[in-house]
């Protein structure tokens, strides 16, 4: 809501709970403010995770981030900062009141209740004593002393569940779905590895397709059906290092596994919504480019002002900056401002980290009412409401049972009484 381009914890609030938020709060409206853990107790939202749960749903998260990472959060948490992911990050003045985002995912609905969890970032759930099983040398990152992944074993077993937790591929494949009701899978110390630097063997990492399969193969069980969110978060990072090849090869990933879910669900009862949160500053030019040359390339002409190569993919800023031959233009006059031409790629503009970018996202979907509810140009906060209205959930949860409500006109004028009817 305050700021021009948009950052992952607040569009994934629009994304998954269907109000806008404000830059970095996670899973409030816009009464949170940015680290006043105050403003996050009346400002909380559910989400879609919660909305599931009401009608009995079984619900899962799937990421290659760490699973409190902004997005994912998004789905189970409220924090007026999408950074306190463990203790050590919320200022000691708020750690009484304000739980951080893994303490609030094992001890807090709808988080204790998700079925699968699967990501990386197990330094937020380990105490600052304890070495990480992979990375030996490093700690965890919990000041209270917990190990929240104990706690989350022992929480599912005190309530009589069936529950497993995993940190490799190779636990992950002995994982039999007839007997585990709750998974939690922890394979990174931080985020996952990219997808061109995973280790496939038995004691590396699952893919996101593996875990996606692996997730279906738990939730499917319920005859009530399910909400599964998954997440190719390194995406976002490799297009922040100015990383084309990663970014498009994690793309593939994420094709890879959406290609996996659509093998193992039906799209006529199960709808299917694939987006982005946000842009990149990354764009795909050519003029007489021909169909097959190399997209990691260079053009197949020079400039025709310069002479000199360059490639049809380029970012607008980023760390990719070197070899500059920019002409800036001095603008003195109003229509020499409207007539300025910009830097177009080489050189962008110099960052260590490039920035998003506010171009709209696409939204593809398929499944019931898929060509209907997502059709033509839309808000981000609306996503979820019509992902509600397909599954009967929340607000819309009634109109599976043959009931629903509506508005009339004068309903709207204030006229009217709000009519509820069977159909
Ligand atoms: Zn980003």
């Amino acid at each position: 809501m305050n700021a021009q381009i948009g950052e992952s914890s607040a569009c994934a609030t629009a994304l998954m709970c269907g109000v806008k938020a404000n830059f970095e709060t996670v899973g409030l409206d816009t009464r949170g403010t940015l680290e006043n853990c105050y403003s996050s107790f009346a400002s909380r939202v559910s989400s879609l995770i919660d909305w599931a749960q009401e009608s009995g749903k079984s619900t899962g998260i799937v990421t290659n981030t760490r699973i409190t990472h902004a997005t994912p959060a998004a789905l189970y948490g409220h924090s007026p900062s999408r950074y306190w992911e463990d203790d050590s990050k919320v200022p000691p003045p708020s750690r009484k009141s304000c739980k951080d985002l893994a303490r609030q995912l094992i001890e807090n609905d709808p988080g204790r209740n998700i079925n699968v969890l699967m990501g990386g970032g197990r330094r937020h759930w380990l105490p600052k004593v304890a070495n990480d099983p992979e990375m030996t040398k490093e700690e965890g990152r919990r000041l209270d002393g917990r190990n929240l992944i104990d706690d989350w074993v022992r929480d599912k077993k005190k309530r009589g569940l069936k529950a497993e937790y995993v940190w490799n591929k190779g636990q992950l494949d002995q994982i039999n779905p007839n007997q585990v009701d709750y998974l939690l899978g922890l394979f990174a110390y931080s985020h996952m590895d990219f997808e061109v630097d995973r280790d496939p063997g038995p004691t590396g990492d699952p893919s996101l397709a593996d875990m996606t399969r692996s997730a279906l193969s738990i939730l499917q069980k319920n005859p009530k059906g399910f909400f599964l969110f998954v997440e190719s978060g390194r995406i976002d990072h490799a297009h922040h290092y100015n990383n084309a090849y990663r970014a498009l090869d994690e793309t593939l990933a994420l094709e890879t596994a959406l290609l996996a879910a659509l093998a193992l669900v039906n799209p006529t009862e199960t709808l299917l919504v694939l987006t982005a949160d946000h842009s990149h500053v990354f764009t795909f030019g050519g003029q007489a480019t021909p169909r097959g040359h190399p997209i990691l390339g260079l053009d197949n002409k020079v400039s025709d002002v310069d002479g000199q190569p360059y490639t049809t993919i380029l970012y607008t800023n980023g760390p990719g900056y070197s070899n500059p031959r920019s002409v800036p233009m001095n603008v003195t006059t109003p229509m020499e401002s409207k007539n300025q031409v910009f830097t177009s790629a080489v050189p962008p503009v110099p960052r260590q980290w490039a920035t998003h970018s506010g171009e709209d996202v696409p939204v593809y979907a398929l499944g019931p009412l898929a060509t209907t509810l997502f059709a033509g140009t839309f808000d981000q906060s609306y996503i979820p409401h019509a992902i509600a209205y397909s599954a009967c959930l929340g607000e819309h949860r009634l109109r599976c049972q043959g009931l629903d409500n509506y508005v009339t006109a004068d309903d709207l004028r204030g006229t009217g009484s709000f009519k509820r009817v069977s159909s």
